[in-house]
């Protein structure tokens, strides 16, 4: 992969694709900013080395049309802060500002971006002279900006997008033992691909949050009103046959009566779950047992949290597992927008060695599969 220290920036001006997808309240206040803040250091030793103009592309959300609510106006609000520098936006394609570091308007504005259409990356890259892409979180799509853009200019991965990559790669490849793979969130169809990926590379896979009920099920225990999904039980039957004992599930729960903040409370020592009952968080014993194996693991990466953190009432699983990794003097990689919220909702982002800004386009780097983003820039 071709990086920022193959690439001659001096006087050229340099087509920029981040990631700046934020979070943003009713206000359309950014609630989060973590991915402009990431994106710096490539656009500030692009300016240390005289480019001569920064023209940014990036998405936000789904847009069906020029709706306004999906503008990147607030974007380039906050990065002018962060920079010091007035970002001018760019309201579309052919009327680019002089200013030093440009903002392009969000480019699923555009209906060829997510088609990857060639006559648009065409008028991306009339743009500039060279192209970086640091947007790890795109890196998984093949759009316009992303991918066919990569292949008309001069093109190399900025400093967010290569730290991504070589960290997830170095834990596949060159891991730190203990390999310790935790895995927990909504839906085990999603993450079926990186628990395989890990019980052939892990020495230990941790699983948690409501993908445990298909396991559950599986294994012929009740789950009573638990988030289960149906469609999971086959997968979750097969890994747990190729599994061996490298797989490890809850042995205690908490549970409530739905899904609320001020709902009834019970821990159940065992993984049955009565009706009228559903599992919202791994119960004490397994916290606890969870978190000593990540503890002393050379390297751990977790995605998905333990329960529905979001409610205090079952925050304590994902709490100590959160805690664990702090603690861990280990290589320690965090993949997952909720994971990563929980993490921050625990103050304990900065005790990780890597919070990756991409979530599914790091479980895709672990399955194996090729992100379009990045075999563009190698
Ligand atoms: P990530 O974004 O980190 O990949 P996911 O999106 O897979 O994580 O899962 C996060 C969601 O899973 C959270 O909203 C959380 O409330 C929910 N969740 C976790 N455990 C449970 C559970 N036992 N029951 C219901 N929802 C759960
Ligand atoms: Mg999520």
């Amino acid at each position: 992969m071709r990086t920022l220290d193959d690439l001659d920036a001096e006087g050229k001006r340099v087509l920029v694709r981040v990631d700046f997808n934020v979070p943003l309240d009713d206000q359309q206040k950014i609630t989060d900013d973590a991915r402009i803040r990431g994106a710096l250091p490539t656009l500030e030793e692009l300016r240390d080395k005289g480019a001569a103009q920064l023209i940014l592309l990036a998405h936000l959300g789904r847009p069906k049309d020029r709706e306004p609510k999906f503008s990147l106006k607030p974007a380039a609000e906050r990065l002018s802060e962060l920079l010091g520098t007035e970002v001018a936006l760019a309201p579309d394609l052919d009327e680019v500002p002089e200013s030093d570091v440009v903002m392009m308007e969000n480019v699923r504005y555009e209906p060829g971006e997510t088609k990857n259409d060639p006559e648009l990356a065409k008028r991306y890259a009339a743009l500039a002279d060279v192209y970086v892409n640091d947007a790890f979180g795109a890196a998984h799509r093949a759009h316009a900006s992303t991918e066919a853009v990569a292949h008309l200019l001069p093109s190399a991965a900025g400093r967010l997008l290569e730290r991504e990559v070589k960290t997830l790669n170095g834990i596949l490849e060159d891991p730190q033992r203990p390999l310790v793979a935790v895995v927990g969130g909504a839906k085990v169809t999603d993450k079926i691909g990186v628990l395989d990926a890990f019980l052939e590379r892990a020495d230990v896979v941790l699983i948690g949050g409501a993908m445990c009920f298909p396991f559950f099920s599986a294994q012929g225990h009740e789950v009573g009103d638990s988030l289960c999904e149906a469609e999971g039980v086959e997968p979750a039957r097969h890994t747990l046959e190729g599994g061996g004992d490298k797989l490890r599930l809850p042995q205690d729960l908490v549970a409530g009566r739905e899904f609320a903040a001020d709902t009834e409370v019970r821990e159940i020592d065992g993984v049955d779950v009565p009706d009228g009952w559903m599992g919202l968080d791994i119960g004490p014993a397994s916290s606890e047992a969870y978190a000593e194996v990540i503890r002393d693991a050379g390297t751990v990466f977790w995605n998905g949290p333990m329960g529905a953190f979001e409610l205090e009432s079952f925050a304590a699983g994902t709490r100590r597992v959160a805690e664990a990794m702090a603690e861990c003097e280990g290589t320690t990689v965090v993949g997952g927008g909720d994971s990563a919220a929980a993490l921050k909702q625990f103050g304990l982002a900065d005790r990780v060695t890597h919070l990756s800004t991409g979530g599914g386009a790091s479980l895709e780097l672990i399955e194996g599969k090729p992100l379009p983003g990045v075999e563009a820039l190698t």
